[in-house]
């Protein structure tokens, strides 16, 4: 398969990262997974703009504009053909001895984006998966899409050990969001989620679900909501590029609701496979 390195596409097998890079050894960089349907990338104007929001507040230039960057990603879909999947882009600040402070204007951050197959994990959104609550011990720049990743890591092992799909966090009982993924409760008919403030990442998926809802006239609210909340919610959701609009169906071992997917829950999904739709007929 082909992946870019800067601006180069060439075999993975010839990629060269420096041991030295910045990524590497400080996590000093910020990244974007891109969905592809058919061949489309989805919301991938919106993923390059948060893109470019993460580097601004990491303060790392981009080494290149946003259209060379749509450019890139239609040339990685063509070159490896990609169908269904998802496209990965990361950028460091470079390569140099190492070093905390920032390096020169001569050090050029380096960017990398590859493709991956990727189904959409129908089983799941049509049965609901299970999650557990753990504590979330992030820093407290969770809107940037930033490198480092090991909190989310711990959490999600956390889950895969409980045999769950997702770790849903909470800051002193204030849920935030998922490992990897943005959390919802529904309650009385109403959607829930956290406002996107410092604790959270706003993520593309949650935004569009945030406009799905404005556009059919479902009631729905940044706010904040408590694990009482969430353990007496109707419905449980989270989102995700990848999860697109995942049913909790179980939380710490008790059933949400009838312990299946419930009907707003569902209502979503299908006003997001339209939206998906949408976008591959374009
Ligand atoms: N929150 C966190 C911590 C994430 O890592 C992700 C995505 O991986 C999300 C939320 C969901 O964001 P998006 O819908 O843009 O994929």
């Amino acid at each position: 398969a082909k992946v870019l390195v800067n601006d180069q596409l060439i075999e993975r097998t010839e990629a060269v990262i420096d041991i030295e890079d910045r990524g590497y050894q400080f996590g000093d960089g910020v990244y974007e997974v891109i969905r592809i349907y058919d061949g489309m990338a989805f919301t991938a104007d919106e993923h390059l703009d948060r893109f470019f929001h993460s580097a601004e507040k990491i303060k790392m230039e981009m080494p290149f504009d946003k259209q060379q960057m749509l450019q890139f990603i239609e040339q990685l879909i063509k070159e490896n053909n990609l169908q269904d999947g998802s496209i990965y882009m990361q950028v460091t600040r470079g390569a140099t001895a190492r070093n905390h402070l920032f390096p020169g204007k001569d050090i050029k951050p380096v960017l990398t984006a590859y493709t991956k197959e990727v189904a959409r994990p129908e089983e799941k959104l049509e049965n609901g998966v299970k999650a557990m609550v753990t504590e979330d011990i992030r820093w407290l720049r969770c809107d940037i899409k930033s490198l480092n990743l090991l909190p989310n890591v711990l959490a999600k092992q956390e889950a895969k050990e409980q045999d769950c799909y997702e770790a849903i966090l909470h800051r002193n009982g204030t849920v935030t969001e998922g490992s990897s993924s943005n959390a919802y409760i529904i309650k009385d008919g109403k959607i829930i989620t956290h406002p996107a403030t410092n604790l959270i990442l706003n993520g593309i998926t949650r935004q569009v679900i945030l406009q799905l809802c404005q556009a059919n006239q479902i009631p729905v609210a940044e706010e904040e909501f408590h694990l009482d909340d969430l353990k007496t919610a109707d419905e449980i959701f989270v989102s995700s590029t990848t999860s697109e609009v995942m049913p909790i169906v179980q939380l710490d071992g008790q059933s949400i609701g009838d312990g299946k997917p419930g009907p707003l829950t569902k209502k979503l999904q299908s006003l997001f496979l339209e939206k998906i739709e949408e976008v591959k007929t374009q």
